[in-house]
């Protein structure tokens, strides 16, 4: 695993070209920050993305704007890459200091609907059930504190879409798989890409299924054809939302591809006898032992797992076992 530079190693630097990075602190995760960018324009800078919804990151997110010569009350608007809190959390309290709108993909505004017309209690009963189904032990993936829904955007975006951004040329690339409707932003005029999580410099994005035995969607290709969707664009800086700029998105993306046909191969080679979505996800290789895993990290590995499972179903080389409950996979030709 690549050092990582902690939040407090960070500062907020102007990157050129009208660009600006400010980190943005991620109380409690070891993700540690999100860097949040400003683009400049006549009509007030363009963040992408905005953090996680909690007072430090706040703090760290309009110091940061003033520090670099701007105010959030001036901010024209927010596009969110995609719903998640790290990125959308404070979209609505930008919105609420500077008037600005908030733009996201239709998919992912779409979920955010759904997500704030979903009570506490239609929250365990989904996740019991999921659990279940997959065949895991009874027990709570540590609910408690879930994040407030983000905030309903103003805009849906589409693939291709330009954003309101006078004197520069800004497109909506639709990146699915980490999430439905994530877009990665694509600043024509500077060939640099905003890539939110899609592609990140040393470690992957989670990609899931939930309710893990959905059968009608495949997130995992889905993520696999958006990685070649980047790619290409040709040769392009990338402006993740984690970690650090770099050079080259299409050379990661080639290597976060191969990440996922490797981790593919080896599922498949398990799959001699049947397995149920938990059993698989037991068996594959996490960056630490699976006892150690958290349950919540345990839900989030059986969502990866299941994603995968997904995969391979849609590819022929595994079936589901007609009638079983908890769902099992099996090889093909097992
Ligand atoms: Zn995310």
């Amino acid at each position: 695993m690549t050092s990582r530079v902690p939040y407090a190693g960070q500062s907020p630097r102007d990157l050129g070209g009208g660009v600006r990075s400010v980190p943005v602190p991620i109380p409690g995760s070891p993700l540690g920050y999100t860097l949040v960018y400003a683009i400049d324009s006549p009509g007030g800078p363009l963040l992408v993305d905005a953090g996680w919804n909690h007072p430090d990151a706040w703090q760290a997110l309009s110091a940061g704007l003033s520090e670099l010569g701007t105010d959030v009350s001036a901010v024209r608007g927010v596009v969110v890459t995609h719903f998640h809190p790290d990125h959308a959390g404070l979209a609505g309290r930008v919105r609420e200091e500077s008037g600005a709108w908030i733009a996201m993909h239709e998919e992912d505004a779409r979920l955010v609907k759904l997500m704030r017309g979903f009570g506490e209690r239609a929250h365990r009963d989904f996740q019991s059930e999921m659990l279940r189904r997959a065949g895991a032990p009874s027990l709570t993936l540590e609910d408690g504190a879930r994040p407030e829904p983000p905030a309903q955007p103003d805009l849906e975006l589409r693939d291709g879409d330009l954003i309101d951004l006078p004197g520069r040329t800004l497109r909506a690339i639709h990146t699915p798989g980490h999430t439905p409707g994530h877009v990665c932003l694509f600043l024509e005029d500077a060939a640099r890409l905003f890539t939110g999580d899609h592609v990140l410099p040393d470690i992957t994005p989670h990609i899931g299924i939930y309710p893990y035995d959905r059968d009608d969607i495949d997130p995992l290709d889905d993520f696999l054809t958006s990685l070649d969707k980047v790619a290409a664009l040709g040769r392009t800086e990338a402006l993740p939302a984690h970690e650090r700029i770099f050079d080259d998105t299409a050379a990661r993306a080639a290597e976060i591809r191969a990440h996922h046909e490797d981790k593919l191969v080896r599922l498949a080679a398990l799959l001699t006898e049947p397995l149920t979505i938990w059993e698989a996800a037991a068996l594959m290789r996490w960056n630490r032992s699976w006892e150690d895993l958290s349950p919540m990290l345990r839900g989030m590995a059986a969502g990866e797992a299941a994603a995968h499972l997904r995969a391979l179903e849609a590819r022929g080389l595994i079936r589901r076992l007609p009638e079983v409950d908890p769902v099992r996979f099996v090889a093909v030709d097992s």
